[in-house]
């Protein structure tokens, strides 16, 4: 019986940065409140815990939309890097 040597092959799924945790605090109360990315990004309202007022998350200057954007193409490179060592 021929046996094969075992092959391992890495692969990278990219994280779901929409389930990714964000943290702000309420306008009203101040009270630390917890939304994901894809709220905040898809500019959902969020009910703070606290005091309940309904709060819009706005992503001021698409600061966060862009820090996404940069994580996304490191993913990217390090999915490259990791193809390197899988040839
Ligand atoms: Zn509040």
């Amino acid at each position: 019986m021929k046996v094969n040597s075992m092959e391992f092959r890495i692969s990278m799924t990219s994280p779901d940065l929409d389930a990714t945790e964000v943290e702000f605090n309420c306008p009203l109360c101040g009270f630390e409140n917890t939304a994901t990315l894809g709220e905040v990004l898809g500019r959902e309202t969020h009910i703070c815990a606290r005091c309940g007022r309904v709060i819009r998350l706005e992503d001021e200057g698409d600061s966060l939309a862009r820090k996404v954007d940069e994580i996304n193409r490191r993913v990217e490179d390090l999915d490259k890097i990791i193809g390197r060592y899988n040839r």
